[in-house]
C-alpha cells in the first residue's frame, strides 16, 4: 500500500490496433512503418488534449498531481493482422520502457481490445500478461479499451481495471482516460480493491451506434443504473468487433466491484440477460446502396447523409469500393446534387494531379484493391481541384483537432458527382476535408461518405437525415457472411437456435 502523502507515480504505455484479419489477404501484414510510435516527452505533444485515453490520463494526472512516465505508445490506423515479429518488436519496446520506469505504484495502458497478431488471437492479453510478470502482482493496472473489442480471460486476470469507452462515436475516451487514473489512483493507494467479472454472450460481435434511439444505447442506461449500485466500481460492455476470424468473436458485459467477485459476476450477468432476452433488436440490418440513394432523394428538404458503412476504413476495409458511387452515377442527378467523400485511389490522384486543374481525364477508379469492392468506375472526369490532403478535424467531431495527412488529393466532377479522391484511405469524421476541396456541404442535397457511424459526431447537426447502406466489403454490416474458420462455439445469428447456457457459465472466474 501506498503512502498517501506522497506522490503517486504511474508509467502509460501500449499498442493500439484494431485488426480486421479479412484485410490481411488484400493489404497484407500490418508493418512496423504502420505504427506511429512515440515515447518520453513526445507523447504529451502527440496526445494531451486529444480524445484519445492518453488525452484523458494526462489530464487527470496533471489535475491529481501524478506523476506519468511514458513507455512506447504504439498506434496504427485500422488494417490486417500485425505480423509476428511487428508485434515481438513493439511488446519489448514498450516492456523495455516500463522496466525502465520502475518502481511505479500503478499502470495505464493504452490498447484497443480487438488487436491480433500472427499467431496470437489476443494481443492485449498476451500484452498485459508480460506487462503483470515484470511489475508484479501488487502494482495495479489500468486499461481504457475501445467498446469494440472482445474482452478475454487473460485481459480479466492479469488487469486490475477494465475500461471500455461508453459511446459510439468513441466521444467519451478522454473521460474514460481521467476516470482511469482517477480509479488507479485509489486503488493505489489501497481505498480500492477492484475486482472484475465478465460475461461473455455467444453473439457475433455488435455494429451499432449507442445514440439515442438505438438498443445499444438501453445497455448503456442499464450498465449505468448498475454503476450506481452500492460496491460497483464500473459496469460496462465490450460490443465485439465481428471483422476478424478469431474464436470468440463476441459482445462481453464486464462488471468491477469493491472487493465483491459474486456480486460482479451477477450484475455482468444481468446485463447479458438483457442483451440475449432482446438479441432481435442487435440484428444486422442491410441496405442496398441503390435503395439507399432512393431513400436519401426522397427526403424533402436539408442534406442527407449517405453512409457506406461496408467499406469503412476505420474498420480496416481499403477504402476503395465503388458501389454507392456507382449506385450515385446511376440514379443521374443533376449537377451539384451529391458529392462522395471519399474513394482511396492514389494512382488515380496522382494522374489528376499531372494533368492539372481544368483537365478533363479519362478515370479508371477504385475498385482495385480486393474481389469485393466492386468494378472500377471508368468516366470522363473534370479535375476541379488537387490538394495535398492536410487538413485538421473540426471542433465537435470524435477526433477534432486531429491533423490528416492523406498524400495527393483532388476534387474530380463525374457526371455531375463531386468525387474526393484520397491517397491514403480514411474514413470521414467531418466535412473538413469537403472545405478543403471547395465544397460547402450546405449546397449538396446528398453527401455520400465511408464510416460506420464516427461520422455521426461531425455530420449530425448538419443532415436533416442519415441513411446507411451496405454492400460487399470487408466491414460489411451483415457481419454473418464473413467466413469463419476459427470459432470456439455456435453464435448467434449464424445460429439461430443457439441456447445460451446459464448466465456466468459462459466465463467463470477462476
Ligand atoms: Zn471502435
Amino acid at each position: 500500500m501506498h503512502n498517501s502523502n506522497a506522490t503517486l507515480r504511474f508509467v502509460v504505455g501500449g499498442i493500439c490496433h484494431e485488426t480486421n484479419t479479412y484485410a490481411t489477404e488484400f493489404t497484407g501484414y500490418t508493418q512496423l512503418p504502420d505504427f506511429m510510435c512515440v515515447s518520453g516527452d513526445e507523447v504529451e505533444a502527440e496526445y494531451a488534449g486529444t480524445n484519445r485515453s492518453v488525452g484523458g490520463y494526462i489530464e487527470a494526472a496533471h489535475a491529481l498531481g501524478i506523476e506519468l512516465v511514458y513507455s512506447t505508445l504504439a498506434f496504427a490506423w485500422p488494417s490486417g493482422t500485425i505480423g509476428a515479429s511487428v508485434y515481438e518488436q513493439l511488446k519489448q519496446s514498450v516492456l523495455a520502457g516500463i522496466r525502465d520506469a520502475l518502481p511505479v505504484d500503478g499502470v495505464l495502458m493504452a490498447p484497443h481490445g480487438a488487436g491480433v497478431v500472427e499467431g496470437i488471437d489476443d494481443l492485449e492479453g498476451d500484452l498485459l500478461a508480460a506487462v503483470r510478470e515484470l511489475v508484479g502482482d501488487n502494482v495495479p493496472i489500468a486499461s481504457v479499451y475501445d467498446l469494440h473489442g472482445q474482452m478475454t480471460d487473460s485481459m480479466r486476470i492479469y488487469g486490475d481495471l477494465t475500461l471500455p469507452c461508453r459511446l459510439y462515436p468513441h466521444t467519451d475516451l478522454l473521460q474514460r482516460g481521467v476516470e482511469a487514473v482517477e480509479l488507479l489512483a485509489q486503488t493505489a493507494r489501497g481505498a480500492l480493491g477492484p475486482v472484475t467479472a465478465m460475461h461473455r454472450l455467444p453473439m457475433l460481435g455488435i455494429v451499432m451506434s449507442t445514440d439515442a434511439g438505438f438498443p445499444a444505447a438501453d445497455v448503456n442506461d442499464l450498465c449505468a443504473r448498475i454503476g450506481e449500485r452500492p460496491g460497483v466500481i464500473d459496469c460496462s460492455w465490450f460490443h465485439g468487433f465481428p471483422y476478424a476470424d478469431i474464436p470468440a468473436p463476441c459482445p462481453t458485459v464486464v462488471c468491477t466491484t469493491d472487493g465483491d467477485l459474486d456480486l460482479a459476476q451477477r450484475y455482468a450477468d444481468e446485463v447479458a440477460d438483457w442483451i440475449w432476452t432482446n438479441r432481435e433488436a442487435f440484428r444486422p440490418k442491410v441496405l442496398a446502396p441503390e435503395e439507399g440513394v432512393r431513400q436519401a432523394l426522397a427526403v424533402e428538404s436539408g442534406m442527407v447523409v449517405i453512409n457506406e458503412s461496408s467499406d469503412n476504413p476505420g474498420g480496416g476495409a481499403p477504402g476503395d469500393a465503388t458501389h454507392l458511387l456507382r449506385a450515385l452515377l446511376d440514379a443521374r442527378l443533376p449537377p451539384e446534387t451529391a458529392c462522395f467523400v471519399a474513394i482511396h485511389d492514389r494512382e488515380v490522384a496522382q494522374q489528376a494531379e499531372r494533368a492539372g486543374v481544368g483537365a478533363t481525364i479519362e478515370v479508371k477508379l477504385g475498385g482495385k484493391l480486393g474481389k469485393m469492392q466492386g468494378a472500377p468506375i471508368v468516366a470522363q472526369a473534370y479535375v476541379k481541384a488537387v490538394t495535398d490532403g492536410r487538413f485538421t478535424n473540426f471542433l465537435g467531431s470524435m477526433l477534432e483537432g486531429l491533423q490528416f495527412d492523406l498524400g495527393t488529393s483532388c476534387r474530380l466532377i463525374i457526371e455531375g458527382v463531386d468525387v474526393i479522391v484520397i491517397s491514403r484511405p480514411t474514413q470521414t469524421f467531418d466535412h473538413a476535408m469537403l472545405l478543403l476541396h471547395g465544397i460547402d456541404v450546405k449546397c449538396r442535397k446528398i453527401v455520400a461518405l465511408k464510416s460506420s457511424n464516427h461520422f455521426r459526431a461531425g455530420f449530425q447537426a448538419l443532415a436533416s437525415a442519415i441513411v446507411t447502406v451496405d454492400g460487399p466489403g470487408l466491414s460489411s454490416a451483415d457481419v454473418a457472411s464473413f467466413p469463419r474458420s476459427r470459432l470456439a462455439q455456435r453464435l448467434w445469428p449464424l445460429d439461430e437456435d443457439v441456447v445460451r447456457v446459464s448466465p456466468g457459465q459462459l466465463a467463470q472466474p477462476s
